[in-house]
């Protein structure tokens, strides 16, 4: 029999997300339960979002939690690389070898022909897809335009009628109609491969046996399976799991619930409460009971458990599962856990040259510095009543700063104060300005220690809360706001 392995292939292009932890927590108990293997693969191949800050975010944010890989970019293995950076000469062998045996072709549209093509279709009533004009190319032209260095890219062929079955472990036979699936483009202009044929071929070599994602990929699924049947490789078993969701049904959004697994670090929760929380996504313990260990997970995990109904992630329900583990620690290790969160000397020493100057006793740091060690701060309007900006400007410039740090890759106090006063010259204002709304806003006072300074130590995640409860203290923003304020965003570069 051969091992069961699996893995998590997550893309390093933000913050490290909630439901990557959740499918690497269903991908690992599998794994265990079979006494197989579980894999982490860096997918890099988008150059351009793809960053090593998020990928180390990624590993600390999995680890915090008490995920550990058997193979992967940081703990090596037999399989490697495993960045798929690093495997480009791997990819373009395998997409010349669907080039030479005609189940893939080289295409040298340009982006303008392309855009023309579509709006052809469009005007004409169709769904605008590729109409395989790469095809009609002979091979001599395609030798002289290669030879020539035109740019162009591999795209595979693909059935034009038909139904494909997608054989779900929890959904059963999935049938997709061909005529959805488009020839996709399997190595891009830059050299380097779509997600489509770097997974497929990675999935192969890295001997992946299951494989549990999100179900956001099931319509794309057909793809995967042809190039599986073009490479003459067996293809893994494939298990679509339910998507996470807001309490109001919606995709899981950064804009309804925080989706950082950091976030919910820095907000004291327990890594324990959070798998065993992500574990109750659409999965139940035989017994039903609500709280267990990942230990108690992979003993009695089985897929037929999970159901399809969309999960709900819901910061309440967290919360209260959270109190739960809180509340059964031994006191020594609820201290010793509370002392890891945030009164450890690494961050005291953060905040401890903000205080130093301001304090004559030490009696004095929780007043002036208490929000350090806070979740939500209490607000009320009125600390946001500003000398120059009306009610409606003011929660104009928290969106536009509030954007603007969502967009913030580095996190250091020259860049927020740029961002700051990128926002402030726009309404002809001065950084010292704006001020006035950060203070409250982020400690919660109206004075506090240097708040550029607060917002760079607390770092993004609650930084970004805070301006978004603040926001929501002052009435929210409207989607026509949200519109309007979004092409302010665009001008403000
Ligand atoms: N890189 C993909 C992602 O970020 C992997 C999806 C898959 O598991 O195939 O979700």
């Amino acid at each position: 029999m051969t091992t069961v392995r699996t893995r998590i292939a997550p893309s390093p292009t933000g913050d490290p997300h909630v439901g990557t932890a959740y499918i690497a927590l269903f991908n690992l108990c599998f794994a265990r339960q079979h006494g197989g293997q579980f894999i982490l693969r860096i997918e890099d191949t988008d150059q351009v979002r793809s960053t090593r800050e998020s990928e180390q975010q990624i590993f600390d944010a999995l680890r915090w939690l008490g995920i550990e890989w058997d193979e992967g970019p940081d703990v090596g293995g037999p399989h490697g690389p495993y960045r798929q950076s690093e495997r480009g000469d791997i990819y373009r062998r395998y997409a010349l070898e669907l080039v030479e045996k005609g189940h893939a072709f080289y295409c040298f549209c340009t982006p303008e022909e392309l855009e023309q093509m579509r709006a052809e279709q469009t005007a004409r009533g169709e769904t605008p897809r590729y109409d395989g004009r790469g095809l009609q190319l002979s091979a001599d032209e395609v030798q002289r335009r290669l030879a020539a260095g035109e740019p162009h890219v591999i795209r595979m062929k693909v059935p034009s009628e038909g139904i494909c079955v997608v054989p779900d472990l929890l959904r059963g036979d999935v049938e997709i109609p061909w005529d959805r699936m488009d020839m996709q483009v399997l190595m891009k202009a830059d050299g380097l491969p779509t997600y489509f044929l770097a997974n497929v071929v990675d999935d192969h070599l890295m001997g992946i046996t299951h494989v549990l994602r999100g179900e956001e990929w099931l319509p794309s699924a057909p793809k995967l399976i042809k190039l599986y049947e073009y490479f003459g490789w067996e293809q893994p078993q494939l298990c679509y799991m339910p998507l996470l969701r807001n309490p109001d049904k919606s995709k899981l959004s950064k804009r309804k619930n925080p989706t950082s697994i950091t976030f919910y670090e820095r907000m004291g929760f327990l890594p324990e409460a959070m798998l065993n929380y992500l574990g109750r996504m659409g999965w139940s313990m035989p017994d039903e009971r609500e709280k267990f260990s990942l230990a108690d997970m992979i003993e009695h995990f089985d897929l037929s458990r999970i159901s399809l109904g969309g999960p709900i992630f819901d910061l309440e329900k967290l919360s209260w599962l959270n109190g739960q583990w809180i509340r059964e620690l031994p006191v020594e290790r609820f201290a010793a856990e509370v002392q890891k969160w945030a009164l450890n000397p690494e961050y005291l020493m953060k905040i401890a040259p903000l205080v130093q100057g301001r304090v004559e006793t030490f009696s004095q740091i929780a007043p002036l510095a208490g929000f350090f060690f806070a979740g939500a701060l209490p607000l009320e309007p009125g600390l946001f009543a500003h000398k120059k900006l009306d009610a409606d400007q003011v929660r104009q410039v928290m969106q536009l700063v509030l954007w603007k740090l969502e967009a913030l890759r580095q996190w250091d106090k020259e860049r927020l104060t740029a961002c700051i006063q990128t926002v402030a010259e726009h309404l002809q204002l001065k950084l010292r300005d704006l001020m006035p709304l950060m203070f409250p806003a982020i400690t919660g006072q109206a004075s506090s220690v240097s708040v550029l300074d607060a917002m760079e130590i607390l770092g993004p995640d609650l930084t970004r809360f805070r301006l978004r409860q603040a926001l929501e203290t002052l009435g929210g923003v409207s989607k026509k706001e949200t519109k309007e304020w979004e092409k302010l965003l665009a001008a403000l570069g």
